[in-house]
């Protein structure tokens, strides 16, 4: 069984609410329980940036459901890769919003506002690393 590390970024088709991200959150958390996938989720205004980590075919699987998502669209997938561990295996999906932590980390990446599309491959997953520690209760 192969285990994978799949990381996209999208952007919202309109500004998310708070009920919105809490619908997306419940649905991912209690699906993503069933297939033993984890990840991690940040949104701010325009674009989603999200890692999926689990089994190769419910990764693969899952992402072309989310793909389908109205929610959002210019989904673009960031890196795929083979993993020996996951990063985030305590969170079915961990969630974070802008607060004073994610500008700050921005603003170290040069950025002003959240632009994932902007970012590398290596400076996403940090990003979403370091702001599973810091997450959003939503
Ligand atoms: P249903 O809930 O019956 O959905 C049927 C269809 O309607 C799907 O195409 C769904 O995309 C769409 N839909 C559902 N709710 C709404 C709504 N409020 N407005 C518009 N369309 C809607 N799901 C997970 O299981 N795991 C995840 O990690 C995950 N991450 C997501 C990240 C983002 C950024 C977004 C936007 C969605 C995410 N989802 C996630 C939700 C996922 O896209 C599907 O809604 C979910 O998998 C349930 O789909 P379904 O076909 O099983 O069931």
């Amino acid at each position: 069984m192969k285990n994978v590390r799949l990381l996209y970024f999208s952007r919202a088709s309109r500004e998310m609410s708070l009920a919105d991200l809490k619908d997306i959150l419940e649905t991912a958390r209690s699906n993503n329980a069933d297939l033993g996938v984890c990840g991690m989720l940040c949104y701010d205004k325009r674009y989603f940036l999200q890692a999926l980590e689990g089994e190769r075919s419910q990764v693969n699987e899952l992402y072309l459901d989310i793909a389908d998502d109205p929610r959002h669209d210019e989904i673009t997938i960031i890196s795929y890769s083979e993993i020996d561990k996951p990063l985030f295996s305590e969170w079915k999906m961990g969630y974070s919003g802008s607060s004073a932590t994610f500008s700050k980390l921005l603003a170290k990446l040069g950025q002003h506002e959240f632009q994932p599309d902007a970012m590398s491959q290596k400076e996403t997953l940090v990003f979403l690393h370091h702001m599973s520690k810091q997450q959003t209760e939503v």
